[in-house]
Formats: structure tokens, sequence, C-alpha cells
């Protein structure tokens, strides 16, 4: 039965008492980790979020009455403890922060009692994901857990204070608001009052952050609460948070010299960790070529080399025929692998395949048996030719060459995914390494095959280079932007672009991307009014806030460092969302839903 706390008050918590409390009396709350009799006492461990005490009963000291209860204890019980601190002497446990003492019971209270767990409450779990998502409040107790959440709050009071102090201004921003377009889906929301008409949920604050600019505020940042109706690709989130900022009168300059601080003093009050600053910085242009990637990972170098001119005038054809096509031959060199086995270099041609590749030729300098080539296409090249390759990629003596041809963003892909791959499986990445870099000068537009148009890159309100515009008619693909990312370890961590602020140039760059002066003006009219009245020139940028924690916390998936996340296929476990709704609100709202296109979809 369930007692009350009457009378009681938590002295502090488990994990915050030490030998300097020994002969306190003291009175302590939280869960039974487990509690065990032996021989006349009952040895219980208390915990709570600072960690694990231990609580013994002895019959002589809390009673006969108290020592039965303690014999009913069972693991999650949530109880209360009135005793004395002791010295455990020589039976200290050097494993336990608290180790060197326990609570010597006079009093237990009951405050609830559990029902049988679903799965034990351990550091190190097999239960399957599922199950801790359903039950995730349990989850969430267990020590990892919390110690990521922990840390996510750390992690958003250093930001808070860093850009406090840096001038910036938080301000909320609606998550009702107009669909404003970022690439992904919107998630809608249905007006009642406005039976048929929809809010869109922010894919991110962009235009808002933009507009505040526009009201002078100057320095604008938030903790953003984002959503993207996506199918959820790897490590994504349907809703996930930003850390969120603007700039006005700035560039792209002012945005990296704020955000190095940021990260370097986020890094330091974290993790303890010093960040050397300045951060490099790499063309985009350079990072597809140098690692086939715009977010390389730079913990190992393994770069690329071009050798389309090398190999132009070859008799292979897959090489020749390409560079004719507009395409490029690249390559590989690495360093002392090439005596790897057949299986290695064919689990790489693989990868090749997987990202779109035909195939991967290969290299493998003075590896035969006489010392001479192996070459997976040595029966169409001349001897002079292999040496070229050789010579072009600084290879030596048993190093091995794999060599890719394909379109511009085919051969990045692949070479640098083969590139991953290799570090991977070399076990060239250390491990330990904070390895940022900024990638700028990313290009305005990409041509999407799929809509035969040029689409922003970033998102449309992306300024172009000055020195660039002049192609936006000519040749729109070459118009660089001033965006950037910021890359950590491979993966992006951010980014942002410095913000078209004239109104010919936003109007010209909607034309571009497509919308007729009528849609842009339905779409985003309030934007272009608002840079009607005096806007500054502003920049910005946004992290993913989970994905920053996540590699703080070394977790391996950004659900570790949310508390309650969903599942791939965007539903919550724990809720059971989304779900049904009751016909009135449907009534209510104007819509119908459509059964047989339901059905039909549960069929496939
Ligand atoms: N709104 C952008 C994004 O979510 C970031 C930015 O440009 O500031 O990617």
């Amino acid at each position: 039965m369930a007692e009350s706390m009457l009378g009681l008050k938590r002295t502090a918590r488990c994990g915050e008492f030490s030998v300097n409390d020994i002969g306190k009396e003291v009175t302590v709350m939280g869960w039974v980790q487990k509690s065990r009799n032996k021989g006349g006492l009952v040895f219980t461990d208390l915990r709570d979020r600072s960690g694990i005490l231990q609580i013994i009963f002895e019959e002589d000291v809390c009673g006969s009455e108290v020592f039965a209860k303690a014999g009913t204890l069972k693991n999650e019980y949530c109880i209360a403890v009135k005793g004395n601190i002791r010295s455990r002497g020589k039976d200290a446990n050097t494993e336990l922060a608290t180790g060197a003492i326990e609570v010597e019971a006079k009093e237990l209270r009951i405050l609830s009692e559990s029902a049988v767990l679903p799965f034990q409450i351990e550091a190190d779990t097999n239960t399957r994901e599922e199950l801790r998502l359903q039950y995730r409040y349990l989850d969430l107790r267990r020590p990892p857990l919390q110690k990521n959440i922990f840390l996510r709050h750390k992690l958003c009071i250093a930001v808070r204070n860093y850009m406090d102090e840096q001038g910036f201004l938080e301000i909320e921003t609606p998550t009702f608001i107009k669909s404003t377009p970022e690439g992904a889906r919107d998630y809608l929301v249905p007006s009642r009052v406005h039976q048929g008409e929809f809010y869109a949920l922010p894919q991110s604050p962009q235009l808002l952050k933009q507009l505040l600019m526009c009201s002078g505020f100057d320095r604008y940042f938030q903790l953003a609460r984002c959503y993207r109706d996506e199918d959820l690709r790897a490590d994504r989130q349907p809703e996930f948070t930003q850390i969120d900022m603007e700039l006005s009168f700035a560039d792209v300059d002012d945005v990296i010299a704020v955000n190095e601080g940021l990260i370097k003093r986020i890094w330091k009050e974290v993790l303890g960790v010093d960040i050397e600053l300045p951060i490099e910085r790499m063309t985009w242009q350079t990072a597809m070529d140098k690692y086939g990637s715009d977010k390389p990972d730079l913990r190992f170098d393994l770069p690329i080399t071009d050798i389309s001119d090398v190999v132009k005038d070859c008799e292979f054809s897959v090489f020749a025929d390409t560079i004719k096509n507009g395409g490029y031959v690249r390559a590989i060199c690495v360093p002392g692998e090439g005596h790897m086995p057949r299986k290695k270099i064919d689990a790489l041609v693989d990868v090749a395949k997987y990202y779109g590749g035909k195939g991967l030729a290969y290299l493998c300098v003075n590896c035969g048996e006489n010392g001479e080539h192996k070459c997976s296409f040595a029966k169409f090249m001349k001897p002079e030719e292999l040496e070229a390759i050789i010579k072009a990629c600084g290879a030596k003596e048993g190093d091995l060459i794999v060599i890719a041809a394909d379109k511009f963003t085919k051969v990045c892909q692949v070479l640098g995914n083969v590139r991953l791959e290799l570090g991977k499986t070399l076990g060239l990445i250390d491990q330990g390494a904070w390895r940022f870099l900024w990638i700028t000068e990313f290009p305005l537009l990409e041509w999407s095959e799929e809509e035969n148009r040029f689409m922003a890159m970033h998102h449309p309100f992306t300024s172009p280079m000055e020195e660039d515009w002049e192609y936006i008619d000519s040749d729109p693909g070459r118009v660089r932007a001033k965006a950037y990312d910021i890359v950590l370890n491979g993966t992006e961590l951010g980014g942002g672009s410095v913000r078209i602020h004239r109104a010919d140039i936003q109007e010209k760059m909607l034309e571009v991307l497509g919308f007729t002066p009528e849609k842009a003006q339905s779409q985003f009219g309030f934007l272009l009014e608002a840079f009607k009245y005096g806007v500054p020139p502003h920049a910005g940028l946004a992290y993913g806030l989970d994905r920053v924690a996540m590699w703080m916390a070394g977790a391996d998936s950004i659900r570790d460092v949310m508390a309650f996340p969903k599942i791939k296929d965007a539903s919550d476990l724990m809720m059971g969302a989304p779900s049904v709704v009751d016909k009135q609100q449907l009534i209510d709202l104007a819509i119908k839903v459509d059964e047989d296109i339901i059905n039909k979809n549960k069929e496939k």
C-alpha cells in the first residue's frame, strides 16, 4: 500500500552524500535498484538521478515492523528512508561514488510499489528498442540515458549563456505558420475556424527570423522546434530542435566568427575539451573534388585524384567515353594496401555499386608474383599509361589504386563512399578526434532531374556571391552562394547563409526557381512586402541540436539524446501516436477520411 511523504523532507539526493556526512541523520528518496535479504539484514540500493546509495535495514535498529516492510521491497519501488549515515569501513565499494558510506535505516515508507517490469533498469541492456520506446519513461531511468539528457541540458544552457553574452535575443516564433518551402514536406494542422484551410508546422523559422531582422532586433536566436514530413532515412526525426540564429549587418566571416566562439565555448563547458580555432575552411568544389563529399570526414586523409587528363586518350573505353561524355575519371591511392585480398576489393566494388556506380577499376602497384602490376584493366592500357596513372596518384610499390569513371555527382558519390569504407575498414579513423570543418561557396542552385528545373541548394532566400550574379541567366549552375555548412567528423552539424536582402535579386531568384509572380506572391508575399521597408543585410545559421548532443554524448543515434523520440515510421510507440480521432473532431474540421484509400494503402 502506498504511503505518504507527510512529515518527511528529503535531505539531499542519493549521490550527493559523502564521508563528510557520517553520523548525520538524513532522509533520502528514490527507487529500489535492488534489495536483498542477507543473514538477517536487508541491503537496498536506492537510486535517483544523482546515483546510488546503499541502505541497510537491521532489525535491532529499525524495529521489527520496518524490518518486515523492508523485506517486501522489490525493484523500482519508490521509497523514502530516514536513518543515519555511517561508514562502511573495510566493506567500502570502490566502484560506487558513495561506496564508502551507507544509511542505517530507522524508518521506511513505500511511496509507491512497482508492477513487474517489462525490462530491468540497467545501464547495459539487450532489450529491443521498440520495447524500450514503448516504456520510454522506464528506459529513461537507465543511467546512460539520464546522462545524455543531463548533457543536453548543459548544452542548452551553455548555448543560451553564450548567445546572450554575444548580444543575441531569444525570441520565440510560432508553431502554426503558413506553409513555406524548405525542401521537405510540411506537417499540416487543419483549422476549425477556417474550415478547409491549414496551418503548416515550421520546417524551420527561416522567414520569421529574417522578418525579426527587418524589425531591427539585430541578433536573434532560438532553440527552435522544427517539423519535416520526410521518409525517415537513417538517423532523422520528424520533429527536432535547431540552435537557430540570425544576425544583421553581417557577412560570411561574421557568422563564422560568432559560431567558432560558440563551438569553442560549448565543447569546453560541456565536455572540457579545447577546440582549436580557427576551424579549417574548404570550398564546396574542393571538398567534392578531393573527398567526394560536401561533408568530408577529415579524421583521415585518402584524397581523391582526378586522372581524367592522364587517361582521356587511352583505349579503355570505360575511361575514354566517360570523359568524352563530360564525365571524370578519378582515383584513390591507398598506401600499402596493394595486397588487399580479392574479397575485400570486391566489397569495395559493392560499395561503389550500392552508390550507383558501374563498378571500380583497380591497380595494385608492383604486387604481381614477379613484381608486375596487378590491374583489372591492364589489357586495355599501354604500360606507359599505367605508369602515368601511378605517377599522377603519387603511388609507390605496394599501393592500391581504385578508380571510378562517371558523371561529376556520381563519381564524387562513389569515391566519397569508397573512401569512407576504406577509412572504416582499415581503421584509419582517429575515434577521439573532433575534426571540424567549414564548407563554403556552395552552388546556389542544383539541377533536379526529377523536376526538370533548378532548385535552391540551400533555400530560396540564400544570397548569390556578388561576383557570380552576372551568370544567373547564361549559366545558372555556375553561380555560387554565400552559403556555409559546419561539418564535424564527416557529419553536417549545421548550415546557413547570407540572405538576399534586395527585392530585385529575390524576385529574380524566385523566377529562376520557376515561381510565377503570382505563386511567389501567394507563398511569401509577406516577405517580399517586408523587404520594401528598409531591410538590413542579414545572415544566419542553424545547427541540429540533437546531432550536436549526439556527438557530445558519444551516442549512436539522435534518439538517445531525445527524451521521447519517434521510430522510423514517425510513430510514437509510447503514446500510440498518430491515432484515429473522434468522428466529431473531424466533423468540426470539415474533414472526411477516405477509408477506401486507407484500406488500399494498408494492403500494400
Ligand atoms: N533555416 C535553415 C535550415 O533549417 C538554416 C539557415 O539558413 O539559417 O537549414
